[in-house]
């Protein structure tokens, strides 16, 4: 049923929502965290309106494991501050509070309205948002968000489903669609692209053919986004365990190298197909390891992924007379400034792609007791990996791999921590200022 709503200046077509029974779903509140629910039961309790939504929802209706539940409410940031001592107020573009109980963190968002029916507050240029800070009711909720699979609401008042949009559809015919028109939600907020491509992989869905077709087409706007948002994104892209099949599927769309220019340019002149099969590798290895629940950093990744311009800038350097590893450390300087210009990847990762590749060297030289003197590296196991990684890929390196090999084995009791290859820390103490490059 289709009724107008007088409220918004802006009038606009709004439906009822489809409402759907506990008897009738499979969320059930077992299945859904302690402290979510905590956050739920204290705001409903407070005379509040609560819901569970967004990625937690779909992802229980799938019958997959949420990482993190959101929580939407019509209790404004200071009211919900008001309810809960655990909690902080964050963000600039948008208020919302954290509420955070030992490790898990829920968040808690008043209802939104996209700009369009914001009554003027919220404010486009060139089509994209610039402001969305402006409050509205559950249903202006569910139109401003991206998927419709993203937009379905759990109600704590009686664990009923409520969408708005055609999610539980699309849920079953396991389609990703944009809500409304596709290219203007992609043109408001290109991102939407990347996140496209990214809950198709995980959730293995196809794309509604209307939201699909942009992505061929738009690719350019991705080179706005500011870089510290697109390294947000490459983290979910890359380290989340679908990072091949999600590289794939960028390169095909013509995504990636708005993301990675200077290895997209490396895999345009791959004649022999070598940066291929090291990128196919790396992404796979990097998989394997999330699989398997074994530590992951994305400092291996960028090693991995600007080695190919690393190789032959170095070339360059070299035949202009430095020495081998000088050029290697210029040459690592020049590709990863130019990267962090598109992608901010933090210096306390780049920092350890450098070493690996410095280690590339150092790997080379056998006499002595260099050899032994490297196994006490911290990055020796990283750098020995991506050495196999190298060698897979068809790189011509004797046989050094093997010589390794031996060595390792020979003295296992030596190494700092070999069930680690690339265990290195990935969380920054909070509140330490960011560097990059
Ligand atoms: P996951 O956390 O599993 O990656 P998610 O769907 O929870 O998936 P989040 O990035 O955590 O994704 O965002 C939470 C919700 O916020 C989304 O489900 C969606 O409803 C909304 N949302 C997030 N980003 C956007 C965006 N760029 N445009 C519109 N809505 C968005
Ligand atoms: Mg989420």
């Amino acid at each position: 049923m289709l009724n107008t709503d007088s409220k918004n200046k802006v009038s606009r077509l709004k439906f009822e929502p489809k409402i759907i029974p506990r008897s009738e779903h499979n969320i059930s509140r077992s299945d859904i965290s302690e402290n979510a629910l905590k956050v739920l039961y204290r705001l409903k309790t407070a005379g509040y309106k609560a819901y569970l939504v967004g990625g937690g929802v779909r992802d229980l209706l799938l019958n997959l494991k949420p990482k993190d539940f959101d929580v939407v409410t019509d209790a404004r940031p200071e009211q919900i501050r008001e309810l809960f001592r655990n909690c902080r107020l964050i963000g600039r573009r948008f208020r919302l509070a954290h509420i955070r109980y030992g490790n898990e963190i829920i968040e808690v968002s008043t209802f939104r309205a996209a700009h369009h029916v914001a009554n003027g507050e919220g404010h486009i240029e060139d089509g994209r948002i610039i402001r969305d800070n402006v409050y509205g009711d559950i249903d202006d909720d569910a139109w401003r968000r991206d998927f419709t699979v993203n937009a379905l609401f759990y109600n704590i008042e009686d664990f009923s489903i409520i969408d708005y949009v055609g999610g539980l559809n699309d849920i079953k015919t396991r389609q990703l669609r944009l809500i409304g028109n596709a290219e203007e939600r992609y043109r408001e907020d290109p991102v939407r692209m990347l996140r496209a491509v990214r809950f198709a992989a995980k959730l293995g869905f196809t794309l509604h053919p209307l939201t699909e077709q942009p992505l061929f087409e738009l690719d350019n706007l991705l080179q706005d986004i500011p870089s510290a948002r697109l390294f947000e994104e490459f983290m979910k892209l890359f380290m989340t365990g679908m990072a091949l099949e999600i590289y794939h599927q960028l390169c095909r769309y013509g995504l990636f190298e708005h993301l990675f220019p200077e290895t997209a340019h490396a895999l345009a002149q791959d004649n022999e197909g070598y940066t291929h099969r090291l990128l196919d590798g790396v992404f796979a290895n990097t998989d394997a390891r999330i699989a398997e629940g074994k530590p992951v950093t994305p400092a291996f990744l960028i090693a991995a992924l600007l080695w190919p311009s690393l190789v032959r800038l170095g070339e360059d350097y070299k035949s202009n007379g430095l020495a081998e590893m000088d050029a290697i450390q210029q040459a690592s300087d020049a590709v990863i400034s130019k990267q962090v210009s598109t992608i901010a990847l933090p210096r306390r990762f780049t920092q350890v792609s450098r070493e690996i590749w410095a280690l590339q060297i150092r790997l080379k030289h056998r006499r002595g007791n260099r050899p032994l003197r490297l196994l006490s590296h911290p990055r020796f196991r990283a750098a020995y990996d991506f050495m196999l990684l190298r060698k897979q890929a068809g790189e011509e390196l004797g046989d050094l791999a093997e010589w390794w090999t031996d060595f390792m084995e020979q003295n296992s009791h030596l190494l700092a921590d070999p069930a680690a290859p690339t265990s290195i820390k990935t969380r920054r103490p909070r509140k330490r200022k960011r560097r990059f490059n």
